[in-house]
């Protein structure tokens, strides 16, 4: 009976002969620390990910509108005055509608926010009756 051809192991660089075409390690201490190495650069590459779409795709303050620049992704305003408004906003939304999803419920509530500032200066620019 033959086996499969030898190779050498990804971590330690042995030569070993693997019991399965799809193996890749020498041993299961190998194995674990190929799924270490692994871990770490995915954490890293995500991270990277995270840090550069965060810097390039143009973010906006949900309240007040202002740029956000170089924030990282979960600040969604550019002041704790605008985080306050927003968390108070977004409070009174959850407790009136249905969770969605993030993307989506951000999305709806920068629209609805929006209206409301159209809304708020209509009313303003209107003369007081
Ligand atoms: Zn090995
Ligand atoms: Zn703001």
């Amino acid at each position: 009976m033959k086996g499969y051809a030898e190779r050498s192991c990804g971590v330690c660089g042995g030569r070993f002969t693997p019991l399965s075409p799809h193996q890749r390690y020498c041993g299961p201490d190998c194995r674990k620390e190929a799924d270490k190495r692994n871990i770490i650069a995915y954490r890293r590459r995500k991270r990277i990910r995270e840090r550069d779409c965060g810097q390039q795709k143009p973010r906006f303050c949900l309240i007040c509108g202002k740029a956000l620049y170089g924030r990282p992704p979960n600040v969604c305003c550019c002041s704790p005055a605008c985080s306050h408004a927003w968390q108070r906003r977004r409070m009174r939304v959850l407790a009136s509608q249905a969770y969605v999803s993030d993307t989506d419920w951000l999305n709806c509530q920068l629209e609805k926010a929006l209206l409301e500032l159209k809304i708020l200066r209509q009313n303003m620019a209107k003369p007081q009756a």
